[in-house]
């Protein structure tokens, strides 16, 4: 939509009226319901009020972001503005939700030829979300993956295995928790990614994302097997081996517990 003011109210008017049930929503942010909706509103109108109206009269509706997908930053802990997702707001619809944040205009734009090119919508997972864009984990497509195998960790902020590149899940990466194509497409025309540049993932497309932050001190790593690195007397790294705490799966103070190895795992080695 090109317009702005009023031009923008009859744009969005003009659409709900003439091409009911043709037509593509895509919201941006949750919706506030606090208040009788009073924390957001457009043109004297709440923004429970407008989704409703524009969202049931659409073919379908895109909820763009992780605040319109799951509530988002506004929805944490502590916020007092009742915020939910798009899908919590105005139950029933057919719904998309392109989680992130922010969201990556790589997957708007790819479900919209989507829609355009095959006249349907693409498969989503049971989250609403495209498997085209959340159908794999961060941590399996991750270019630090044969650090984390190798037990090879950051452990802290600019020490050297920062500085070459290491694994980041000590540093509270979500990257095994988190799925999203963000290590295929990047960010800035395919520029980098934040993984790249050194910060662990922060399951920016997962519900619960902001309380689930790694600066959040009540977040905790996603349960896994942690590779603990082995060197030998003349500093030769040797094959890793897994480890894990058998209470929860996770490894949080670098003690370690061998992992069981598979009867399969073990038949090939
Ligand atoms: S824990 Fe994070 S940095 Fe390490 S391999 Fe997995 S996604 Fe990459």
């Amino acid at each position: 939509m090109a317009a702005s003011g009023q031009w923008a109210e009859k744009s969005l008017n003009d659409t709900i009226t003439q091409e009911k049930g043709q037509y593509i929503a895509v919201v941006e942010g949750s919706i506030p319901l606090a208040a009788n909706g009073a924390y957001c509103t457009i043109g004297g109108r709440t923004a429970i009020d407008i989704a409703k109206e524009v969202c049931t009269n659409s073919y379908a509706t895109i909820a763009a972001g992780t605040c319109a997908s799951f509530g988002g930053i506004p929805a944490a802990a502590g916020g007092v503005t009742g915020a939910v997702s798009v899908g919590e707001a105005v139950p029933g619809l057919r719904l998309i939700n392109l989680s992130a944040c922010p969201m990556n205009g790589a997957n708007l734009a790819a479900t919209l030829v989507h829609w355009l090119t095959f006249k349907e919508l693409p498969a989503t997972d049971s989250l609403n979300r495209p498997l085209f864009a959340h159908g794999d984990r961060i941590h399996d497509n991750c270019p630090r993956r044969a650090h984390y195998d190798a037990g090879e960790f950051v452990q802290e902020w600019g020490d050297e295995g920062h500085r070459q590149g290491w694994c980041l899940y000590k540093m509270g990466c979500k990257g095994p928790a988190t799925d999203y194509n963000c290590p295929r497409i990047q960010w800035n025309d395919g520029t980098n990614w934040p993984i790249g540049v050194g910060h662990g993932c922060v399951g920016c497309a997962q519900p619960g994302f902001w309380d689930t932050d790694e600066r959040n001190a009540q977040s905790t790593n996603p349960p896994l097997p942690v590779p603990t690195r082995r060197v030998s007397d003349d500093g030769a790294a040797t094959p890793p081996v897994a480890t894990m705490n058998k209470e929860d799966g996770a490894n949080q103070d670098g003690s370690s517990i061998e992992r069981e190895i598979p009867p399969e795992e073990e038949a090939k080695s």
